[in-house]
């Protein structure tokens, strides 16, 4: 055995590494004596220490994927710890950085956006394009545009400026509607007021579950009138409403203005006497 050989049989050994033959240039074949895994190092690596097992190391961060219900589907061998997941949920994949991975800081890039499509259209929202970073132009079902940020429209919670200002001076409508979930077979009222109740429905983003009807509503020549009734009210029987808590389950806009069913025949009453 020459002298080259032994040198870098001897190297291996005080790294904890087997030598095994040569490669291809400086590249040689080593086996891990810790977990028995081979690998191609450069010498010269082997002297500094600058080498690590890529196969244990593929092995923690599929352990970390796991952890996140993800799945490690590319590792990549020259990224500084960006490398491509499986969402096991959606089924999607995304190359995700390892410190945000780590700390849980991601979400499914390609299902959110689907989330936003379907709340902008739920809303009649059309996404005029990306500001930046939460915030996007949109228009909105008057026409006007506006700066919302993303999570609000997810929600629905959003109005426009330009037409609210004359909002006050336009004619309202005081309602109840009776919502019914056909699942628990529980009703509720809830008291609101809108220009088109229908339209007002439409916005609550109710589950499939949750039936409506009308079952009430009286009109009022401005929406400021019909206002200070229904925030009286409000005032007056903050107690007896719903836990907004309960009817957040069912519904994205307007849980916090909900009355058991078997008060329906009090407010019902204040509101013809108003
Ligand atoms: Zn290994
Ligand atoms: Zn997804
Ligand atoms: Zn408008």
């Amino acid at each position: 055995m020459c002298k080259k050989s032994d040198k870098l049989i001897s190297n291996a050994k005080e790294k904890g590494l087997t030598y095994l033959n040569r490669d291809e240039g400086r590249y040689h074949l080593y086996r891990f004596n810790d977990c028995g895994h081979t690998q191609k190092i450069r010498s010269d690596k082997v002297v500094s220490g600058q080498f690590q097992c890529r196969k244990c190391n593929e092995a923690e961060y599929q352990k970390e994927a796991e952890k996140h219900n993800l799945t490690l589907v590319e590792f990549k061998k020259s990224s500084c710890g960006n490398h491509v997941y499986r969402f096991n949920e959606c089924g999607h994949t995304q190359e995700i950085r390892t410190d945000n991975l780590k700390f849980g800081k991601f979400r499914c890039k390609t299902c959110s956006e689907e989330k936003h499509k379907a709340a902008a259209e739920q809303y009649n929202l059309k996404i005029i394009k990306h500001l930046q970073s939460d915030k996007y132009l949109y228009e909105l079902p008057c026409g006007h545009t506006k700066e919302i940020s993303r999570s609000k429209v997810l929600v629905g919670s959003f109005q426009c400026q330009i037409c609210d200002a004359s909002y006050h001076t336009q004619p309202s409508k005081l309602y109840l509607v009776k919502m019914y979930n056909r699942l628990t077979r529980k009703s509720w009222i809830k008291l609101g007021i809108a220009k088109n109740i229908e339209h007002r429905i439409k916005n609550y983003g109710l589950s499939s579950f949750i039936t409506t009807k009308i079952l009430f509503e009286k009109d009022f020549e401005t929406h400021l009138a019909a206002l200070t009734i229904e925030q009286n009210l409000h005032s007056k029987y903050k107690d007896k409403k719903v836990d907004p808590k309960l009817m957040r389950q069912y519904m994205k806009s307007g849980f916090s203005e909900c009355y058991p069913f078997s008060f329906f025949k009090t407010i019902n009453q204040e509101i013809l006497v108003n």
